[in-house]
Order: structure tokens, then C-alpha cells, then sequence
């Protein structure tokens, strides 16, 4: 099944644990189809901690949603992520935000991930890599969904020189 992924990480070397949690993906048989840019966020639930680092992922893997839950949260245990304040500081956060067209609710998994939609760090990202692909619940596609966030917080993409026209 086809599925997109957020990975998110604002503590230590962040590129480097993106990095890692993809190779770890990968290790686990997942196959990347399609990567974002790695993108600098501001925080937004929790306010008074380390910008981010965040990227998503278009990935195919022979696995059901609930499996690929097991999965990330097996990666992130093994990448020593720490309990922290609820949305604080992580070396490593993956989530599914979207299985195909499925949706999924239960007590551990919800696909479409629910706030997806409001999150620049997320549908920035998703914009660049699928923005043709159409919300299963909302019926719009995410170039158009990543317009109506709501969200005012900063997101700019890392490694992009930003010009500054000096007055001569
Ligand atoms: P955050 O909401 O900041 O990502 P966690 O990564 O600690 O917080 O996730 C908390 C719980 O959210 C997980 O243990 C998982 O069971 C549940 N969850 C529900 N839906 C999803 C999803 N689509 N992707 C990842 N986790 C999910
Ligand atoms: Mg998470």
C-alpha cells in the first residue's frame, strides 16, 4: 500500500536522525518512492522549544496500517526517543498521514492523519511531493488543502540561499 509520512526531529544533529529513520525504514523493507526537501518549521503546540526539522515521504510497504504503526513506533524506541512533554522536544517523530484512500479510526490509529491539514510543517512538504493527491475525507487535493491551514507558523526549506537585493 501506498502511504505518505511525516518525519519531524528538533533535537541534536536533526538531518542526521531524518536520515537515519529513513535508512531504518528502509532496513525494514519500506520503500521510498519520494522524498520532500527537508524543511526548517517553528514549533506550533508547544511553543518554548528547538525549531524543527521536518520531511515527507511517499513510500510503499507491503504492510497494513496497523503493521506500519508498529513499525515507526518501534524506530523511534530504537532511535532512544524519549517520553517528553506531550508535542515538546523528540529526536525522532513519525506519522502516518495517509494510507491510499483509507481511512482508518481506532483507539491507536487515525488515518488521515486529523491534524494533518492545519500544519504547514506538514502539507508544505506534502504539497511539494503529491499535490495532486486528493484528502479522502476532505475530497480536495493537498496543493489546494495546503493553502487553508490556518497556520501562520514559518516553514522554509533548508539549504535554500535566501537573496538579499542590496541597494547599490
Ligand atoms: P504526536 O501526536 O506528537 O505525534 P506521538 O508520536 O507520541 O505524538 O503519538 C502518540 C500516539 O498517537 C501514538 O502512540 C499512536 O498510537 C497515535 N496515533 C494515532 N494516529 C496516528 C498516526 N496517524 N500516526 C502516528 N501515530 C498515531
Ligand atoms: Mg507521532
Amino acid at each position: 500500500m501506498r502511504y505518505y509520512l511525516s518525519l519531524g526531529s528538533n533535537l541534536g544533529q536533526r538531518a542526521r536522525h531524518l536520515a537515519q529513520a529513513r535508512s531504518l525504514l528502509q532496513k525494514a523493507g519500506v520503500i521510498i518512492v519520494r522524498q520532500s526537501s527537508i524543511y526548517e518549521t517553528e514549533p506550533v503546540d508547544y511553543l518554548d522549544q528547538p525549531w524543527f526539522y521536518n520531511q515527507v515521504l511517499e513510500v510503499e510497504a507491503a504492510r497494513s496500517p496497523m503493521a506500519l504503526l508498529h513499525l515507526v513506533k518501534e524506530i523511534e524506541l530504537r532511535m532512544k526517543r524519549r517520553p517528553s512533554v506531550d508535542k515538546g522536544p523528540r529526536v525522532i517523530d513519525i506519522d502516518i498521514l495517509l494510507a491510499g484512500k483509507n481511512v482508518v479510526q481506532t483507539n491507536r490509529l487515525v488515518v488521515p492523519h486529523p491534524r494533518m491539514s492545519f500544519r504547514n510543517f506538514v502539507m508544505v512538504p506534502l504539497a511539494e511531493i503529491a499535490p495532486d493527491f486528493i484528502h479522502p475525507l476532505f475530497h480536495l487535493p493537498v496543493s489546494v488543502l495546503a493553502r487553508m491551514t490556518g497556520d501562520s507558523s514559518a516553514v522554509r526549506k533548508v539549504g535554500e540561499v535566501h537573496h538579499q537585493v542590496q541597494a547599490v
